[in-house]
């Protein structure tokens, strides 16, 4: 209590005494980006996206900690993600799940209070189907295409919908949704595009269910303008740190994530020395080499070899060689002995180095550095309660 740091181990996790890497989640910093999401996007309510348990941060533990703050509003993309948030919410929270229900699973839908998200017109009929067998009708949201042509009802597939009362029979729908495609790109003319056609669509919508509640903006599209903002605003990424547009100036969110490997073993090679599998780096000098516990088996990626960097007492090191399944080896020539000494920490995520640091150095998105995060690692929470 009071300003005593909590720090609590996950459940199944590594000692740290012993593991190669600790991962540190700060859930009053997730807590805090939550705020200021749920401000930036207000009056519309702000969920919480689940997904991925929670995007690699652990869904126990992030979850519990938004409801604390007052989110009473869930994604998970798939249905076994929504019956394990089930037991971590209130009863009165909203499960959806993205992907709909598959025909074998309407019972765990119905049973658990999960909200399906309809996507296409078999999902419909599928939700019809076990409305009928429950006699009486069934949430929904009714997602629709604006322009992504990943999940939703096709332009025709909508209009079908507004033209044939039939096949909404015993389905009460409580949201309509679509998802933008470039909103991290404030620019793209896409965005324009997607919001005229959300707005029309849910106004046809709104024709035959009045005061429908209407869902566009994930965390980057929290950062267009308030035509995007509609009821209910769907962040995930800037939950967790991700910047939501990360052309547009400082990030304004708080980072949850630290990450940091011990030094297994040091040695210096000599001029003409390889280092790492398929000997792509060649020493031209004498250089001290620091191996660290931590791998592509761990989501630190393999493209990362020979370009990657860690940072040891704010000096930044850089990546020699390929990444291995379990190691890397790292350049510390310009550090003092004692401080690259096995057992030593390297910090690879932190006040240093960010998630989309790492992912702009690696080729890919912070979405896929985080939720590529392993599970060898010591894990604790900070905060939260
Ligand atoms: C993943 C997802 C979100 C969250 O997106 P972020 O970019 O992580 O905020 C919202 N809506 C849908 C449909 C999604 O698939």
């Amino acid at each position: 209590m009071g300003t005593m740091e909590q720090l609590s181990p996950a459940a199944s996790t590594v000692p740290a005494a012993r593991a190669g890497a600790i991962l540190r989640i700060d859930l009053d910093a997730i807590r805090a980006n939550y705020r200021l999401l749920r401000d930036q996007a207000g009056p519309a309510a702000c969920a919480g996206v689940m997904k991925a348990d929670a995007y690699g941060l652990g869904m126990d533990q992030v979850a519990p900690a938004l409801v604390r703050e007052g989110c009473r509003v869930f994604f998970t993309a798939h249905v076994d993600e929504g019956l394990r948030l089930r037991a971590m919410v209130p009863a009165d929270a909203t499960i959806y799940v993205l992907h709909g229900p598959p025909p074998c699973a309407t019972r765990e839908f119905i049973e658990h209070g999960l909200v399906p998200v309809l996507n296409d017109p078999g999902q419909l009929a599928d939700w019809r189907a076990a409305a009928r067998e429950v006699r009486r009708m069934l949430p929904a949201a009714i997602q629709f295409d604006t322009g992504m042509s990943r999940m939703g009802l096709a332009p025709a597939d909508l209009q079908a919908v507004l033209g044939d009362a039939a096949l909404l029979d015993g389905i009460q729908p409580v949201l309509a949704m679509s998802h933008l495609a470039c909103a991290d790109e404030p620019a793209h003319p896409l965005n324009a595009l997607q919001c005229e056609r959300f707005r029309s669509g849910l106004d046809q919508l709104r024709a035959r269910f009045p005061g429908l509640a209407g869902s566009l903006a994930n965390s980057s599209g929290i950062f267009l303008n308030g035509a995007f903002h509609h009821q209910l605003a769907r962040p995930g990424a800037a939950l967790y740190g991700i910047h939501p547009q990360p052309g547009n100036g400082p990030n304004p969110l708080r980072q949850p994530v630290s990450l940091a490997a011990r030094i297994v073993q040091t040695r210096t090679v000599q001029a003409g020395d390889i280092v790492g599998y398929g000997a792509h780096f060649t020493a031209t000098a004498p250089t001290r080499i620091a191996t660290i516990s931590i791998g592509y088996a761990d989501g630190w990626l393999r493209s990362l070899s020979c370009r990657g960097h860690a940072f040891i007492d704010g000096v930044r090191v850089p990546f020699v060689g390929n990444v291995s399944m379990d190691s890397i080896t790292l350049d510390v020539s310009g550090l003092p002995e004692a401080r690259v000494a096995p057992g030593q920490a390297v910090e690879l995520l932190g006040a240093h180095q960010s998630v989309d640091d790492v992912a702009r150095e690696a080729g890919t998105i912070g979405y896929e550095v985080l939720t590529g995060l392993g599970s060898r690692f010591h894990r604790s929470y900070l905060g939260g309660s």
